[in-house]
């Protein structure tokens, strides 16, 4: 398949949404914000050997390099709008292995009503793609990372450690939640004892953790410092009840702005580090 017929079967899946006025086919898209709302903007990479294994099937690879952007607009308790794809890839994979990619992360699309309003292509030697996602929330209501305050009791949605490829969810629907609620939400990308500590670092206060949900099959260890959970890690100030399926795991205290402690001991922040390395056997 070359370039332009890739182009117009890509158009073809993308379909439209509201206040996306101009989408793929001019040299911007075009995207009219609903009134009173902030924009939020976010972008991931994915790369063949860094973010995914290669090999790992097309159609999966395309619904995570959606799904990691999601989890930042769910974070932040927006609504997803649109999204761009920039993609390169080998020659070899511009045909089927293309479309399965579009086909997976378009079927997310869909589901979410975020449509594809552009991109890039380009040949590569490996996979890489860059998704950006644009949302909206209410002005001044974007839930962030520095709001967090001694008090507020803490809380993950779902459990932690699963395997690094599992299809991801993103909890946008318990972000909206959250929204007015929350004083602080942050995405579990790295793992908690990182994500926490940068969550505590923004907000100028420190955290007990006393227990962690580990999910069924993982360890204590892959719970605290595993990455690619994507749940939300958010506080609320007492006194609250969990939302379904969120768990308390400890409180914000006063302290070393990023000091976190579980049951008792220091917590180093020990989640991914890209410039650490990969590793792909959980
Ligand atoms: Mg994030």
């Amino acid at each position: 398949m070359n370039e332009l017929e890739l182009v117009k079967r890509i158009a073809a899946m993308a379909g439209g949404g509201r206040g996306l006025v101009v989408g793929i086919g001019d040299d911007c898209a075009v995207y009219r914000p609903p009134r009173g709302h902030d924009l939020l903007f976010t972008t991931d990479q994915m790369i063949e050997g860094v973010h995914f294994r290669p090999g790992m099937p097309a159609q999966r690879v395309g619904q995570r390099a959606l799904a990691r952007s999601l989890s930042d607009i769910a974070a932040m308790g927006g609504i997803p709008r649109l999204c761009l794809v920039a993609l390169a890839l080998p020659r070899a994979k511009s045909g089927r292995w293309a479309e399965a990619f579009y086909r997976g992360l378009l079927g997310l699309a869909k589901r979410v009503r975020t449509p594809l309003a552009g991109g890039d292509l380009a040949h590569d030697d490996k996979v890489r793609c860059d998704v950006t996602v644009c949302g909206s929330v209410e002005r001044g209501k974007a839930l962030r990372r520095d709001g967090a305050r001694p008090g507020d009791l803490i809380y993950v949605s779902g459990a932690l450690g699963r395997r690094w490829d599992r299809p991801i969810r993103p909890r946008l629907a318990l972000g909206r939640k959250l929204v007015g609620a929350a004083t602080s939400c942050i995405d579990l990308s790295d793992g908690i004892s990182l994500d926490l500590h940068r969550l505590c670092a923004a907000s100028g206060v420190a955290a007990e953790l006393d227990s962690v949900p580990v999910a069924k099959g993982s360890t204590l260890e892959r719970a605290l410092h595993g990455g690619e959970d994507y749940e939300l890690l958010f506080t609320l100030p007492p006194p609250a009840r969990a939302p379904r399926g969120a768990s308390r795991v400890g409180r914000i205290v006063r302290g070393v702005p990023g000091r976190v402690t579980f049951r008792g001991h220091a917590l180093k922040p020990r989640g991914y580090d890209h410039f650490r390395g990969t590793d792909f056997s959980r």
